[in-house]
């Protein structure tokens, strides 16, 4: 008998390195594999799991919904999906949204926003968007352009046009890069995948200011630290500004897959019917669960996340071969020195931890629900593992 390792590389696309693990049920950021083995999740999903693993009030609005209405087109009204909106809407003081399916694909709507709006008012020619080296903001064709990084941009050309990448915290660069073709500026406020690195407040608001000053759309790629994950329902909080478009994904969908774009009042009537669409977009399902994650979102939550991520940001900086912590709230990336983080991630999982990389750091995104113990004895693992470690 083909085990389910086998049957999963002989017929799924070899895109992905998967660890050996088989992972079959969890309960919030405990999960277990096919052998009866658990392991405590500093991943949730890639940051998706917001609530951990079989959330009940979670999983009762979802099979509630699926057994109501599961999809019905955006032909139609549906409650769900009004109710989301309302409550992202009033929860971030945005005015409108749409949604999509993905982190993605939700950047990918924020850019025709941001260059129907520039062709709207000004017409032609002002098209170009800057995005920030390093960056990351998806794998669709457009947002791999978009993307800040090299190695992303071979094998699919021709790429989508009209981007402009400038270095992070450099405001000389990026006063140099803006010019009468810009529309747009799209940043990560922490860059996720490009090794968890804040950016500096500073630089956030002049840019902000600078957006201002010549009517260019600031969009802020939240796929990864919107919905609590840093503290705050969207990190942009933390950075005294007000971006014109917001994207937002994974900890939103819970473990079902749903994007949004916020549009503030400059941009919220640029797209209107016909413009844009998703046949899943807004699935009663996935909305129904969302709701649940924003219902979840209170102070105490936020509160908890800020004190949980200042502890583990504690420990980790006492740690054998640990030189440096950066990111906030429970969005962590560990500077590792003698080490490689994949070896680290590799071990872990030996013992019963699951972490991720980003770039050559190790990094935590726990689901935000994690008790103090479940984090305590990870964090005693991962202690373990790093002090014994032979270099
Ligand atoms: C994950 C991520 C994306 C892409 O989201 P998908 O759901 O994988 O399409 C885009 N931007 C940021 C900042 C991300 O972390």
């Amino acid at each position: 008998m083909m085990s389910i390792k086998d049957i999963d590389t002989t017929y799924i696309a070899g895109t992905y390195a998967r660890y050996d693990v088989v992972l079959t049920h969890g309960k919030n950021a405990l999960v277990y594999d096919e052998t009866g083995k658990e392991y405590i999740d500093c991943t949730a999903g890639i940051g998706v799991n917001s609530l951990g693993f079989a959330n009940k009030e979670w999983v009762d609005a979802v099979c509630k919904q699926a057994s109501e209405l599961a999809h019905v087109s955006n032909l139609y009204y549906t409650t769900p999906g009004a109710t989301l909106a309302k409550t992202l809407c009033e929860k971030s003081g945005m005015k409108r949204l749409f949604f999509a399916n993905s982190g993605a694909e939700a950047n990918e709507g924020a850019i025709k926003v941001a260059r129907k709006y520039s062709y709207d008012k000004y017409q032609n020619d002002r098209f170009e968007i800057i995005t920030l080296v390093n960056s990351f903001h998806g794998r669709t064709v457009t947002t791999l352009s978009a993307t800040g990084q090299d190695h992303f941009h071979q094998y699919f050309d021709p790429f989508t046009p009209g981007f402009v990448h400038a270095i992070a915290n450099d405001i000389m660069d990026m006063k140099a890069k803006v010019n009468e073709k810009t529309c747009a500026i799209m940043i990560e406020l922490i860059q996720g995948e490009g090794g968890v690195l804040p950016l500096e407040k500073k630089y956030v608001k002049e840019v902000a200011k600078l957006c201002k000053e010549r009517d260019i759309l600031l969009i802020v790629d939240e796929v990864q630290t919107g919905i609590g994950r840093t503290g705050t329902l969207y990190a942009y909080e933390q950075f005294d500004v007000s971006p014109d478009i917001v994207t937002s994904a994974k900890g939103l969908g819970n473990g079902f897959p749903i994007g949004a774009v916020l549009l503030n009042e400059k941009v919220e009537y640029v797209l209107g019917a016909g413009d844009h669409g998703t046949t899943f977009g807004g699935n009663p399902i996935a909305c129904a669960g969302a709701s649940v994650v924003l219902k979840n979102m209170n102070q105490k939550m936020l509160d908890d996340i800020v004190e949980k991520g200042e502890y583990l940001k504690k420990r980790l900086l006492t740690m054998k071969h640990v030189v440096q912590v950066n990111g906030m709230g429970l969005m962590r990336g560990v500077v590792l020195e003698n080490v490689t983080a994949k070896d680290v991630v590799v071990a872990c999982i030996e013992r019963g931890v699951l972490l991720l990389t980003a770039k050559d750091k190790l990094r935590f995104l726990p689901p935000l629900t994690i008790t103090k113990t479940e984090l305590k004895k990870a964090l005693d693992i991962l202690e373990d593992v790093l002090t014994t470690w032979e270099v």
